[in-house]
C-alpha cells in the first residue's frame, strides 16, 4: 500500500509538472565555451543512469543565471547548475506542505506575489501548482517514467533532465482558485487563464508556450506555465516576438 501511494504521488507530481510534449531526436550534447565555440560532450550531462540513445542535439547554455536564459529541448542547463537565490514564494498553492515546488528565484517570487495580489483585486483567484524543481528531482521523475514506459515514450510527456524550465527557478505552473484544471487543457477556457494571457507580462511573466507556436517552442499550448523574464523582455515578447525563442534569436540572449 505504501509503495502504491508513493507511485501515485510520483505520477501526480510528474503529471502536473511534465509541461509539454516532446519532438525529440537523438544526438550528443554540445557545450558553448566562453569564446562562443561549440564543443562536443562525450555524453549527455543530463543523467548517467539514462541511456544516451535519444538525447537531443542540445547545447549547454553559458548564462543560466540570466532571467532571459533560453532553456528548451535544444538548450540545457549545466549539470551542476542550481539557482543561488531561491526563496519560498509567498502565494497560496494547491498543497500545504513547505516543499521545493513552492520555491522560485527571488525576483520571480516577488513579481508573482504582486501578480497574485493584483489579480485578486480584480476578482481573479490564483493558486500555485509547481515552481522550482531541482535537477536531481527532474532526473528522478524522468527515470521513473523512462523505466515504466521506455525513454522514447517518456520524452513525449516529460522534459529531459536539464531541459525543464522548472529547473531555472523562473517558471511556475498556476491554476484558478478552485484548483480544478491544474496543468490541464481545460484551464485555457477559464477567466484566470484569460486574465493571465492579458496581464502577466506587466509583472515580467510570459505565457511560455503560447497557442500556435508549437513548432517554435517544441511544446503544446500550456496556458498555465508562466516564465519570468523581467518586465522589459516580457513586454517585448508580448507585443512583438510571441516566444522566448524568437526573442532570444533577435536579441542574442
Ligand atoms: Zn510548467
Amino acid at each position: 500500500m505504501k509503495y502504491f501511494l508513493f507511485i501515485c504521488s510520483l505520477a501526480f507530481t510528474l503529471m502536473i509538472a511534465g509541461c509539454g510534449t516532446s519532438n525529440s531526436s537523438s544526438k550528443p550534447a554540445r557545450e558553448f565555451t566562453k569564446n562562443g565555440q561549440a564543443q562536443k560532450l562525450e555524453s549527455s550531462s543530463a543523467s548517467s543512469s539514462l541511456t544516451k540513445s535519444n538525447v537531443d542535439e542540445t547545447v549547454v547554455i553559458a548564462n543560466p543565471e540570466s532571467v532571459t536564459a533560453l532553456v528548451n529541448k535544444k538548450h540545457q542547463l549545466p549539470e551542476s547548475y542550481q539557482p543561488s537565490d531561491l526563496v519560498y514564494a509567498d502565494v497560496p498553492f494547491i498543497f500545504n506542505e513547505k516543499i521545493e515546488k513552492r520555491m522560485l528565484r527571488k525576483p520571480a517570487a516577488q513579481a508573482l506575489e504582486e501578480l497574485f495580489r493584483d489579480a485578486e483585486k480584480e476578482g481573479i483567484s490564483l493558486l500555485g501548482v509547481s515552481g522550482y524543481r531541482s535537477h536531481e528531482r527532474q532526473k528522478e521523475l524522468f527515470a521513473f517514467y523512462a523505466k515504466r514506459d521506455g525513454e522514447e515514450q517518456a520524452r513525449t510527456y516529460s522534459a529531459y533532465p536539464g531541459t525543464s524550465e522548472h529547473e531555472t527557478g523562473l517558471a511556475i505552473d498556476v491554476t484558478g482558485g478552485s484548483g480544478m484544471c491544474a496543468a490541464a487543457d481545460c484551464f485555457a477556457d477559464t477567466p484566470e487563464a484569460h486574465w493571465l494571457s492579458k496581464n502577466a507580462y506587466q509583472y515580467g511573466f510570459i505565457i511560455r508556450y503560447p497557442e500556435g507556436e508549437e513548432q517554435v517552442t517544441g511544446y503544446k499550448y500550456e496556458p498555465w506555465h508562466l516564465r519570468y523574464v523581467g518586465k522589459k523582455a516580457a513586454a517585448s515578447i508580448f507585443n512583438q516576438y510571441a516566444t522566448l525563442e524568437t526573442y532570444a534569436n533577435k536579441k542574442k540572449v
